[in-house]
């Protein structure tokens, strides 16, 4: 039984991991939720949550959390900023490589040990500025 309940969770993040790898949107939770449910119907909002942490943990996804507002999450678990539509709050990667230097340069500033740094990007995405 224990595997048969093992079995399932399996099945259940895979197909999370899945559909969070097919998209580039950063999507909500509830998103997820609404897509995972197209092949499993009986899966809750709770599991994707469970399973959504889990990966998390496991550092095969990132949580973006801008402090209000729902998380939205992400495939790709390596570091790379992010961009925010103050528009239609859609959320775009930035294109470029995480800048290190700002480490060193913050811990000469400070005399901090850093760790790592988070950047984020807000104004207006391509769609809203040719809508406007
Ligand atoms: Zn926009
Ligand atoms: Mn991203």
């Amino acid at each position: 039984m224990a595997d048969e309940r093992q079995q399932r969770m399996t099945i259940q993040r895979k197909l999370i991991l899945e559909v969070l790898q097919s998209t580039t949107s950063h999507p909500t939770a509830d998103w997820i939720y609404e897509e995972v449910r197209k092949k499993l119907p009986r899966v809750s909002l709770g599991t994707v949550y469970r399973n959504l942490n889990v990966l998390k943990e496991n550092g095969e996804v990132l949580e973006l959390n801008y402090g209000s507002g729902q998380s939205r999450y992400d495939g790709n678990p390596k570091n790379h900023y992010h961009f925010t539509c103050q528009i239609c709050g859609a959320v775009y990667d930035v294109p470029f490589d995480v800048q290190n230097e700002l480490n060193e340069r913050a811990k000469e500033a400070s005399g901090f040990v850093i760790y790592k740094h988070r950047l984020e990007f807000y104004g207006m995405c391509n769609e809203c500025q040719n809508s406007h």
